[in-house]
């Protein structure tokens, strides 16, 4: 594993050189959307000064150079998932679109009265609403696996609520608002036993570790760039080639046909069967060099997310009144957390004033909420370019922010 120098990492992502409100920035919204490193900003830079073209289309010099870099940047998705080609890989605005064309393409074709539709409680609205929506449409059945008191997917209950008339299994790989890592490979060897589809919403996975999807055995897989060290309004779905071409596409226009006529239209295969339009160059772009940024420090970067968790954990236990929500034994750098007496938006207000971001609130996962009782949560999210010292400006902050709230 390579040494990883977090203050040499650190210089390659120049907002977190800012001061905001007279404290040096310490960022520990990740969860919501990551930094970028000057790479990323570079790129973007670099496209619109000297290759802006749109592409697939021109026989001109600069669209072949747009259209190289945008397939490029196909190249690193694909092996950013550990696939050997990129046929999969289609290009959307982020996991919720991502999950919004599974549910809708596949979904409207496939789901029938009677069928049901797995997800767990610890879902994003991102991965609740779409198949709430199609349920209603097409008759099928919402059913939800609970889960544990730690913040865990209850497996036992997952395997009973399985059954022939599962079509599809759709779940976090990793919480968002917990943390939770989720056993993956083996909720989805289960449901694909069960002969159900399975959908991995990999928005939380992406920028933690390394994803495997062959290894997953998924069918399909949904990130977000902007989580992922990339821009925003741009993000992967991929699905099993022969699952995407079976899929009717859900947009029409450029680049997704093969022949128009007034007589019948034909559609290409995927990715670009579910690319109508010009698409978001600069972003696929600007993604692709994030995700070869990273890809080399992954597995260092993981580790020292490891004890930031770790040490964060142990000082914010430490805390009269505070609670830790979602303990499960697999977590990625992320806390969730309640003070005594305080809301969490007061916690955050609390701490902003001594330049620290975090996020409070329902983190879009109001059915979990619900589960345990709670309005939301104040919660801390590390991504590598964090630090020791940023642990400890988190726990002093907090410890200051509990005796205001007392
Ligand atoms: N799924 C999870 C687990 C998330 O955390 C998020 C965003 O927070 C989403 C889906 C939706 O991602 P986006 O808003 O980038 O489409």
């Amino acid at each position: 594993m390579p040494v990883f120098d977090v203050a040499t990492v650190r210089k390659d992502f120049p907002i977190l050189g800012r001061s905001v409100r007279g404290h040096p920035l310490t960022y520990l919204d990740n969860a919501a959307t990551s930094q970028k490193p000057l790479a990323v900003i570079k790129a973007l830079e670099r496209y619109y000064s000297e290759q802006n073209a749109n592409v697939h289309r021109g026989v001109h010099l600069l669209s072949e150079e747009a259209t190289t870099a945008y397939e490029a940047a196909r190249g690193s998705v694909a092996k950013f998932l550990g696939l050997k080609d990129t046929s999969g890989c289609v290009f959307v605005r982020g996991a919720t679109e991502g999950i919004n064309l599974v549910a809708e393409c596949w979904g409207r074709t496939h789901l029938k009265a009677g069928d049901e539709i797995l997800l767990t409680h610890l879902e994003h609205h991102a991965n609740i609403v779409p198949w709430q929506v199609i349920a209603e449409r097409t008759g099928a059945k919402v059913l939800v696996t609970p889960v544990t008191p730690r913040g865990e997917v209850d497996l036992v209950a997952f395997k009973g609520l399985l059954s022939a008339r599962t079509k599809l299994v759709a779940f976090a790989h990793v919480s968002n608002a917990l943390g939770t890592v989720n056993p993956a490979a083996e909720m989805t060897r289960l449901a694909k036993a069960a002969g159900a589809v399975v959908l991995i919403d990999g928005c939380q996975s992406a920028a933690h570790f390394k994803v495997d999807v062959p290894a997953l055995g998924c069918d399909f897989y949904a990130f977000s760039g902007h989580k992922t060290f990339g821009p925003t309004g741009i993000g992967v779905l991929w699905g099993r080639p022969e699952l995407l071409d079976a899929m009717p596409p859900y947009q029409f226009g450029g680049d997704m046909i093969r022949k128009v006529d007034f007589a019948g239209t034909t559609f290409r295969e995927a990715p670009e069967r579910f690319e109508a339009g010009t698409p978001d160059i600069s972003g696929a772009i600007g993604l692709g060099v994030a995700l070869e940024y990273f890809m080399p420090i992954q597995a260092a970067a993981h580790a020292h997310e490891q004890v930031l968790l770790a040490a964060a954990t142990e000082r914010l236990k430490a805390i009269k009144g505070l609670t830790i929500v979602g303990e499960a034994p697999e977590k990625v750098a992320v806390i969730s957390f309640n003070i005594e007496g305080g809301h969490p938006h007061d916690i955050g207000t609390l701490l902003d004033a001594d330049g620290i971001a975090i996020r409070t609130g329902h983190h879009c996962c109001m059915p979990l909420m619900k589960h345990y009782g709670l309005s939301g949560t104040a919660r801390a999210s590390f991504a590598f370019y964090n630090t020791l010292e940023e642990v400890d400006r988190l726990a002093v902050s907090l410890e200051k922010a509990r005796k205001m709230m007392a």
